[in-house]
Parts: structure tokens; sequence; C-alpha cells
């Protein structure tokens, strides 16, 4: 009798003990098992050997589907870029003790000019200027910067038209600084909460750029091109989102603040961790073709010249060449750049556009010239590919109808070789093949030289129908 009760005792206890026993949500043990648990809001409990698992997931990869592991998000009451952060914190703490970042390792002024010379043709002043005003970015950050000087940031806009280099530059500066970078273009830009990107998207691009190092990524550049497109709209009522909003946006980014940006997407969203980046090491250059800013330019440039005594002719600067390296603060003001976002970029300067002789040289000297790969190209064949001095300025004149810089080169060059590229290589006799004047302008055909013999080959049928 007396066992009987023992044995009822003992199970009301053990029913009492379960009752009060909580239950991890993930691996579903008793409290009694796992020993104490953390209660989170939501009276969900969850033991110490998940919770450190659960850490453990998503600090070891940048797991997007972290939540599959049935954790609701913002269950730690810590947002899972907290936890990105404390990761950044401990990451930094390591990679700085290790190798704190030296300017003296990059190239000097000098140095980078000279590797920018060997791509990009003329722009001398724009070059200069780059490469002085990164050297210096980079030595603001660097181990030696004095800790009692702040060195402003050297974030630039640059002006220049179409096909004139502008993003030939940054890419070339990117590749030979060996540092991320992330090409955007301002008109896809819009207020946050609109359609299209929200000016945040940038920093997502750079991050995957810096293949998501956040320390690289805080040291990469941002290119936003088109940034004319962002000036102000004028004459509407409407709210502005693609514009004047799109500059206030950038503000903050320009000058240097936290950043959460999603990781291997280009929006947040609860299936996709966040990483905050800081960008105040980031180098911002602004880019674009400002139509019309010449108009403004002329405008203030003759008002100011029709005032006083010697008051010159009113259409003084109306051939003026170049007109846009007059350009100043007050211009881009009156053409809808917001003054404070103007005052974040510092660094003003001017590209030219690109005249008939800057375009053969285009074709001709880069050390990846468009010319040189075809060259190249026909080498293999063993074929050598020689253009007349007067179809290189037969090419340059076709651009330059087209108005949109060096970049008409490529394919206007591709329409011209396509014939060319496609029969040199069923006939092993052919030894050389001239382009001529009159190839490029639709009259005649390529001068073909067989090998070995001293006798042109006719061609009848010229472009698009060669008959060898
Ligand atoms: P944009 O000023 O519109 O940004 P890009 O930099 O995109 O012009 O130029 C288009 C292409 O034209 C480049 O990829 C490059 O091959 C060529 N290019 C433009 N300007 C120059 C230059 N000054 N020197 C050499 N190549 C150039």
């Amino acid at each position: 009798m007396s066992n009987d009760n023992d044995k009822t005792n003992i199970e009301d206890m053990n029913t009492e003990k379960d009752k009060s026993d909580h239950f991890c949500y993930l691996c579903k043990r008793p409290e009694s098992v796992t020993g104490k648990m953390i209660e989170i809001p939501g009276n969900i409990h969850i033991c110490a050997d998940c919770m450190q698992k659960t850490f453990d997931i998503m600090n070891n990869s940048d797991n997007p589907y972290m939540n599959m592991v049935g954790i609701p998000p913002n269950i730690f009451g810590m947002k899972s870029s907290a936890i990105a952060d404390n990761k950044k914190a401990k990451k930094e703490k390591t990679k700085e003790e290790e190798e704190p970042f030296d300017h003296k390792k990059l190239p000097s002024p000098h140095v980078i000019k000279a590797s920018l010379d060997e791509y990009i043709i003329g722009q001398e002043h724009a070059k200069k200027v780059v490469s002085v005003a990164v050297y210096n970015h980079y030595k603001r950050i660097s181990k030696w910067a004095p800790k009692d000087i702040e060195i402003e940031k050297s974030n630039m806009l640059m002006i220049g038209p179409t096909g004139s280099g502008k993003t030939y530059l940054v890419k070339t500066l990117a590749n030979l600084l060996d540092v991320p970078l992330a090409i955007t273009d301002a008109t896809s830009l819009t207020e946050a909460g609109y359609i299209g990107d929200d000016v945040e998207s940038v920093i997502s691009k750079l991050l995957s750029a810096a293949g998501n190092d956040v320390e690289k990524a805080e040291r990469g550049i941002v290119f936003i091109d088109e940034i004319d497109k962002i000036a102000k709209k004028r004459n509407t009522n409407s709210r502005d989102v693609s514009g004047e909003s799109v500059q206030q946006g950038l503000l903050k980014l320009l000058e240097g603040s936290d950043v959460e940006v999603p990781v291997g997407a280009s929006s947040k969203n609860a299936m996709v961790p966040l990483k905050t980046i800081n960008t105040e090491n980031i180098l911002f250059i602004c880019g674009g073709a400002f139509p019309d800013l010449d108009k403004i330019i002329k405008a203030r440039l003759n008002k100011q010249s029709s005032i006083g005594f010697q008051a010159d002719l009113k259409d003084k600067y109306d051939n003026e060449e170049n007109l846009l390296q007059k350009v100043t603060l007050d211009d881009l003001r009156e053409y809808g750049m917001v003054p404070e976002f103007l005052g974040r970029l510092p660094i003003l300067f001017t590209l030219e556009g690109l005249t008939k002789e800057m375009l053969v040289k285009v074709l001709m000297e880069p050390r990846n010239a468009i010319l040189k790969q075809y060259k190249g190209l026909l080498a293999m064949d063993e074929v050598d590919l020689i253009f007349d001095p007067e179809a290189l300025e037969a090419i340059a004149d076709k651009a330059l109808e087209k108005k949109t810089g060096a970049r008409a080169l490529r394919a206007i060059l591709e329409e011209i070789m396509l014939d060319i590229m496609y029969e040199i290589p069923k006939d092993d006799s052919i030894g050389r093949v001239i382009i001529t004047k009159d190839y490029i302008e639709g009259n005649g055909v390529p001068v073909i030289e067989i090998r070995g013999v001293a006798k042109q080959k006719s061609i009848a049928g010229g472009i698009g129908g060669i008959v060898w």
C-alpha cells in the first residue's frame, strides 16, 4: 500500500516538474535536460546549446538562409545587423592589429598619373587632379595621418561630355590601386520607399565588389554617373523623388555615416543578412555631362563682361571652346544641384570633349587600344593589319558625327572589321590587309596582299560583300 502511495507521489512530482519545465523552442528538449534557458519575448525559451549554434551559423557564414533554422527575425531582441556588427568589430580589430593602412604602399601622384597616361588620352588636368586627390584621400586614412589635423574627404565632381573618359578614368584608377569599385547610375536612384533603388544600394554594390569584405569596401571607390540627372527639377509641383530628394539622400553617404546594407542582394528583406558599412573612408566620385550647363556659364560670363565702362561684346563667349572649364559652384547651383551636395564634393574638375586628333590617338595608343586588339587577333592568323592614316581620320570623323565621343569608335570599328574578321581566316595565302579611307567611307574595298607575292588581290563587292 505504502509502495503504491510512494509511486503516486513520484508521478505527481514528475507531472508538477514537467508543468514548470520549459522546452527549447528549437531542439524541443526540456529545461531539466538542457539546463537554464534564455527567455525571450513571446514566451519563447532557447537553450544555451541552440543559442550558441545559432550564433555560430550566423557568424561563420554569411548564410542568407539563416532564418531557415527556424528562428523568427529579431527573436533575440537583437537585429541580425547588430550581430554582423559584432563580427565586424571583432574582424576589424584583428585586421587592424595585423596591418594598419599605410599610404606609403600606394604609388605617389606622379606614378598614378603616369599609369593613367598609358590608358587615357588627353585629359591632362583631370588625370593630375585625380592622382593628387586619390593620393590625399588614402593619406587621410593612413596610419601616418596626423591625429591633430582633420583632413577633409576628397570626394570629387567631374564634368565632361559623353564619351570623354569619365567612367574609364575611374575604372582605370580603381584597377591601378586595386580597390573595389562600384559604379551606379544616378538615374536609377530614387528616394527611399519609391520604385527604384534607394541611395544605399550603391554601398551594397560596393560590398559585393569587395567580395563582402567590409573592411575592403570601406576603403573602396563609388562612382555615381549621370549625376546631372538628379538636378532639382524646375517648375514642378509634384514630389521630386528622383532629383533633389536623391541629392539629399546622398548627403549622409558622402559625408560619412553607418549604413546597413544587405549582403548578396540589392534590397533589404527578412531573409537577407545585413552588414554595417561606414562610408567615412569611401571615396565618392560623381560624374555627369551636364548638358546646357555651358549656356548658364555663358550667360554669367556675358553678364559680367557687359557691366562697366569697358563692356565687351555680348557674343564674346559664343564660340569659346571648352566653356565648361570656367564652371563655378554658382553655375552648378543654378543648374539645380543642392548647395549642401556640392559642398560635399570639394574637388571639382572638367574633362574636355575629344577632338579628331584625340580620337585617332584613342584608336591607336592606349595599352588596350581597339586597333591593337584587332591587330593582335589577326596576327594570330599571321596576317598583318594596317590602317592608312587617312582611314583613321575618317573613322574619327564618323565618330565625331555621332556626338558620343570615344564611345562611337568601337561600334564603328566593329562594323567595318566584321567582314574582314570573317573572311580572312578562310584564305591562308593572305599576308596583309590594308584599311583605306575609301573603304571606311564605303567607296572601296580593303587592299589585300598575298603572302610572298607582291601582288594585290582584287576584291569585288566592298563592304558587306567581300568576294575573294
Ligand atoms: P563617359 O565620359 O561618358 O563616362 P567613358 O569613360 O564611358 O565615357 O568612355 C567610353 C569608352 O571610350 C571608354 O571605355 C574608352 O574605351 C574610350 N575612351 C573615352 N575617353 C577616352 C580617353 N580620353 N582616352 C582613351 N579612351 C577613351
